[in-house]
């Protein structure tokens, strides 16, 4: 193995495009026309469905699904990529993710980004990784080495491995309020009135693997002891976890397996730590691809207690993102928008601690603009027009913030938090 990845990584280095930015050879981007029977039979198959378009279901298919298509006498349509997808864009120069952070080179700014802002900026390692990887948490702040009375608020990145795009902007929003703190009123009064929390790569060895092996990476690393590998750790929260078989699969070589137990892998166990001693208020968890503003519930089309509250700010935030970019984020209900999901962050940061949540799935809108590639120039510009949606939310929960309405805070001596890094 160690000879592969080092034939790789030679072969990257003279090779002018990355040779994992595409599909592997063996899979194929292709569409069938959208039929119930196809699709109860893609799902059964567990094929990688990326998305539905005018009539037609794009399936990144692996050799056994065409052959099952073939048997099944499905007709489908090789597709593909229009040449304006920056597929292959990336510049070699920052190394073979181009712009996008490795899990080292995350860590690196982290630290980085603390030495520079001692006063604003804490780093803490909230729990390790199948692979021994630390996730990491910034916490932002003024008097950061405290945990003062104020209004708490969370940001995640990088549930799903291939989702690069959802690192970068909580990252970049992480530096924003850490670097402009000194200069910017603005910012300084919202970091002075809260606790601002990032965990902008919740999935590290899937990140790893998506860089290094195959782009198209979406689970964590999970062994499940039968040949396949990974659970999708946007179904594996426990809030009505295995709910039923649509909005996550039981089976273990489904892109949406749902894990043996809620909670089973550690990085969900890690944000529930985290919750379990914090008061978040709000939450955002940022995927690509979509461009849409979610929330929950994800489960059933039914709404939720807080539909109302949520989808005013959802509309809230698609207001203040359109006039940066001019790029419309639409938004709804999560399990009226796409397809069900069980078991993901936003139901269960509503159902277990009652807190608006929302899933920000990032530009671009379709595959066929680009899916999980994203331009290095395009990182900054989806980072400016969240920044509003972002700020929006802080400031919401620093309005709503009162501590006699907040259960006590736990005691932090048991704190699951540790600063050592390996
Ligand atoms: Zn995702």
């Amino acid at each position: 193995m160690k000879k592969i990845i080092f034939i790789l990584l030679i072969l990257s280095q003279i090779y002018p495009y990355p040779l994992y930015s595409q599909s592997t050879p063996e899979q194929k981007l292709i569409t069938v026309s959208k039929k119930k029977e196809t699709v109860e039979k893609l799902l059964q198959w567990n094929a990688d469905v990326l998305m539905e378009r005018k009539g037609k279901i794009y399936i990144l298919a692996r050799p056994k699904d065409l052959n099952k298509l073939q048997s099944n006498h499905i007709p489908y349509t090789m597709e593909k990529l229009p040449s304006s997808t920056p597929l292959g864009s990336m510049s070699s120069q920052n190394g073979i993710n181009g712009a996008y952070h490795s899990y080292s080179e995350l860590e690196r700014d982290l630290l980085t980004l603390e030495e520079k802002h001692p006063q604003t900026v804490k780093v803490f390692n909230i729990g390790d990784t199948l692979e021994k990887r630390n996730i990491y948490a910034l916490k932002i702040s003024d008097h950061v080495q405290m945990d003062e009375q104020e209004a708490e608020v969370i940001f995640l990145g990088c549930h799903h491995a291939r989702e690069w795009i959802s690192v970068e902007v909580p990252l970049l929003l992480g530096k924003h309020l850490a670097e402009n703190y000194s200069t910017d009123p603005q910012i300084q009064e919202i970091v002075n009135q809260s606790e601002i929390w990032i965990v902008p790569l919740v999935n590290p060895d899937g990140l790893h693997y998506s860089i290094y092996f195959y782009r198209y990476w979406r689970k964590n690393r999970r062994n499940n002891e039968d040949g396949t590998y990974g659970v999708d750790l946007n179904r594996n929260y426990d809030y009505k976890w295995g709910f039923d078989n649509k909005g996550s699969s039981p089976q273990s070589s489904s892109n949406v397996y749902r894990g043996n137990s809620p909670f089973s892998e550690p990085e969900t166990q890690s944000i529930r730590d985290l919750f379990s001693i914090k008061n978040f208020q709000a939450l955002i968890s940022y995927h690509s691809y979509s461009q849409i503003i979610l929330y929950p519930w994800g489960y059933t089309t039914q709404p939720s207690p807080k539909d109302e509250m949520m989808e005013n700010m959802a509309a809230q935030m698609s207001a203040l993102m359109k006039p940066v970019s001019g790029r419309v984020y639409r938004y709804g209900q999560a399990g009226a928008s796409l397809y069900l999901t069980n078991g993901d962050t936003t139901d269960w940061a509503l159902g277990d601690h009652n807190i608006p949540s929302f899933t920000i799935e990032l530009p671009p809108v379709d595959i066929l603009h680009g899916g999980f590639f994203n331009s290095e120039e395009d990182i900054h510009h989806i980072f400016r027009e969240n920044l509003p949606a972002a700020l929006y939310l802080i400031r919401w929960a620093i309005q709503e913030y009162s501590p006699s309405s907040l259960p006590p805070e736990p005691s932090s001596r048991n704190s699951p938090l540790r600063k050592e890094r390996k």
